[in-house]
């Protein structure tokens, strides 16, 4: 018989959630409308705790594309984006009929490089194209190099998305990620840190353009008794009844933090002798992870017998475990192989030799266990 599956990031509920969206029934809010996302924005905005203001929408995606539309992204526009990421980052720019232009990561955090996003700047101004705005991420629950980005940035006067579909917990000296951008985001998916089954958020900084967001995401309608129109309007509210769960789910939020960090604690020792094997971490006491999923790079120059990464993704899958290679970068893919890109190979080699592994905060010392021996019988 075959052992249950370890799942790489499964949703694990806190037990709450059903009252909340018991509320909903009782009182008849099964509509995007209703006191569960009134307060689930209300929870999201305490916890950034920046005086920012949170819209709740149906998804992460929907969120970038309404940012790009709050920070003026038209068709024709030039829009900088990191390479290594979910293709949801950069997708929404071409819902605007914009043009990406795509940015290496650098070693430290793997991701948006300072460097190669100043030379593409700098370039795209001499090509008479000054972006629009830069879309940043911070992958797998690390923060980007977020003064130095934020000083090319200013530099230059361009906007920043800020992409935190990944990072809600995670912060920089101090501050929450989620609360960088001049826009941010949020993904409550299946796989993240807390979910709402499916839903998103949009961080802006005043109330103006919470409403503006609130206006695009509910079919843009004017002030009439009629339903009138001047403007191109979507369908990307939240669901009061999913915003139930993401009531319950931030009541849990730090403790998922706290296991996501443990499951990363587990691989850094798991991996403490073994060659050719480095574990995915900041050192950098400035930066704190939420370690949403862990990662490692294979080195098959130091491994024992070479062993490489798609040898271990293949044991483990026969294992009933599952595991994934890293994104792949958004200029190698069929999509996107005709869009600019400045850097060199860094996004490219950690996609050949990275791995992301079991990082969920439901899973069990059993899990560990038979994860742990799997490795280190291929591996020690
Ligand atoms: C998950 C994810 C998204 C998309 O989120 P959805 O809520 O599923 O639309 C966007 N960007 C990154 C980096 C993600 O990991």
């Amino acid at each position: 018989m075959k052992s249950p599956k370890i799942w790489l990031s499964s949703p694990h509920m806190g037990g709450t959630e059903l009252n909340y969206i018991h509320e909903a029934f009782d009182s008849n809010w099964i509509a995007p409308l209703g006191a569960n996302i009134t307060e689930f924005e209300h929870d999201l905005e305490k916890y950034l705790s920046h005086g920012l203001f949170v819209t709740a929408l149906s998804s992460a995606t929907a969120a970038i594309h309404l940012g790009l539309i709050l920070l003026g992204v038209k068709t024709g526009d030039v829009v900088i984006c990191q390479s290594l990421t979910f293709s949801a980052s950069a997708n929404p720019i071409l819902y605007q009929g914009a043009t990406p232009v795509f940015i290496d990561s650098e070693l430290e955090t793997w991701n948006l490089c300072p460097i190669a996003l100043e030379n593409a700047i700098v370039d795209c101004i001499y090509k008479g194209q000054i972006p629009k705005a830069i879309i940043t991420v911070h992958l797998y629950g690390v923060p980007y190099q977020i003064d130095e980005v934020r000083a090319v940035a200013n530099k230059y006067n361009i906007p920043i998305l800020e992409d935190s579909a990944e990072a809600l917990g995670s912060s920089y000296k101090g501050q929450k990620c989620g609360t960088f951008g001049d826009v941010s985001v949020f993904s409550f998916n299946g796989n993240k840190i807390i979910t709402t089954s499916g839903g998103g958020a949009i961080v802006t900084s005043n109330h103006q353009l919470k409403k503006k967001a609130q206006f695009l995401a509910s079919q843009s309608k004017d002030e009439a008794p009629h339903y009138q129109h001047s403007e191109i309007g979507f369908n990307y509210q939240m669901s009061n009844i999913c915003a139930g769960i993401g009531r319950g789910q931030m009541r849990v939020l730090d403790e998922h933090i706290t296991l996501r960090r443990a499951m990363h604690d587990f691989y850094v020792s798991l991996f403490e002798n073994i060659p050719g094997i480095t574990v995915y971490s900041t050192t950098n006491p400035d930066y704190f992870a939420n370690y949403w999923l862990t990662s490692i790079i294979v080195n098959p120059n130091e491994t024992k017998n070479g062993i490489d990464r798609e040898t271990i993704r293949l044991l483990l899958l026969d294992s009933n475990i599952e595991c994934r290679p890293l994104w792949k970068p958004m200029h190698l893919q069929p999509l996107y192989k005709n869009y600019r890109f400045y850097g060199n190979k860094i996004a490219e080699t950690l996609f050949e030799n990275g791995l992301s592994l079991p990082s969920g905060s439901n899973l069990t010392d059993l899990d560990r266990d038979r994860i742990g021996s799997v490795l280190l019988k291929l591996l020690g």
